[in-house]
């Protein structure tokens, strides 16, 4: 069950509803966005009724759990929810915002161009990995915490925020001080101890799909960041494992209106990491918009023959500039921007 109290509730009421629900003897579990407070109740319902809180002052409303997960449900909030990464906003009625960079930060120069390039081209966001999750432990690491000084410069000459993974909660603290948004990859979704690391960190989480994962499972992994106190996640399909060969996966685009039905982050896609071919990259971007994606993630490179992971998925500088009118004709045409 949740509580969800008025905008208007003061600490005093949300102390009393918090004892009240310690009563019976269960958790409470405070979160906060800039609109409201949502208490979300933990332990056996069965030791209380939903009626003994709808009437106390500051209380909007109860919501029994109809899913497992609780915070993440549209039910919790009722409306779709907005993550705002150093200004931009996504999610909501927000424009469709584009996230681009290379897969990996190879060097200043390489990301300083690509930045420079992408900004031009209509990104709102930069991307890059500075620590990589390859399937060969020989194959390219990423440049660690030189790569992460690199990515702040190219964020602080083009105004990019940076959105970098990470996959070691011991290495929370140096990502922390230059990104703007963490990436959790699709190989760490069930990772539940750096889910909660980072469900304890200022920045927003950008929570990839496991190729194996169920969207239920999905989910309950953005429940895990959002249970430690951080609201700031946002969903990325990115393609699953099927007996597909033609792609290196399958991109799932029925995840986006199911995410959107069963809650309220918002809901990015990774065009690339699904298709895994640059040729096919266009169309399945402008039919993730299509069907309602609050953001595209994009690989681009300048050099892709020579990128050190990932280029034959990265789409050409001269690729992304001719499809950004194309993706915002079909933003435009459901009724957003881009
Ligand atoms: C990436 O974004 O470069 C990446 C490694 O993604 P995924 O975790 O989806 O494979
Ligand atoms: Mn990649």
């Amino acid at each position: 069950m949740i509580i969800i109290a008025q905008p208007s509730a003061t600490e005093e009421q949300i102390e009393q509803i918090v004892a009240r629900v310690q009563e019976f003897g269960l958790e409470a579990q405070i979160t906060r966005d800039e609109s409201r407070v949502i208490v979300g109740v933990i332990g056996p319902e069965q030791l209380f009724r939903g009626q003994s809180f709808a009437g106390m002052p500051g209380v909007e409303a109860v919501v029994p759990d109809v899913r497992p997960y609780k915070l993440a449900s549209y039910e919790a909030r009722g409306a779709a929810s907005t993550v705002e990464i150093c200004g931009v906003s996504i999610g909501g009625d927000s424009a469709v915002a584009l996230i681009c960079g290379p897969c990996s930060v190879e060097s200043r120069e390489q990301i300083l161009s690509i930045a420079r390039i992408v900004k031009d081209a209509g990104a709102r966001l930069l991307r890059g990995g500075a620590f990589k999750p390859r399937t060969s432990p020989y194959s390219f690491q990423g440049l660690r915490e030189e790569g992460l000084r690199f990515l702040a410069e190219a964020r602080n000459e083009t105004g990019l925020p940076v959105i970098t993974e990470i996959m070691d909660a011991r290495d929370l603290p140096v990502v922390e001080r230059y990104a703007d948004c963490l990436q959790i990859g699709a190989r760490n979704m069930h990772n539940f101890s750096l889910l909660k690391e980072v469900g304890r960190s200022h920045l927003p989480v950008l929570l990839k799909r496991g190729f194996s994962a169920t969207l239920d499972e999905l989910i309950m992994s953005a429940e895990y960041v959002l249970s430690e106190g951080n609201p700031n996640v946002l969903l990325c399909e990115r393609g699953i494992r099927t007996f597909e060969s033609a792609t290196r996966y399958t991109l799932d685009l029925s995840a986006v209106p199911i995410l959107k039905m069963k809650t309220h982050l918002p809901v990015v896609v990774d065009p690339t990491h699904g298709v895994g071919l640059r040729a096919f990259v266009p169309q399945m971007s402008l039919a993730a918009i299509a069907a309602g994606a609050d953001a595209i993630m994009l690989e681009v490179h300048n050099s892709p023959d020579a990128a050190k992971s990932d280029g034959e998925q990265a789409l050409v500088p001269e690729t992304l500039s001719k499809l950004f009118p194309r993706l915002r004709a079909v933003a435009n045409a459901i009724g957003r921007d881009l």
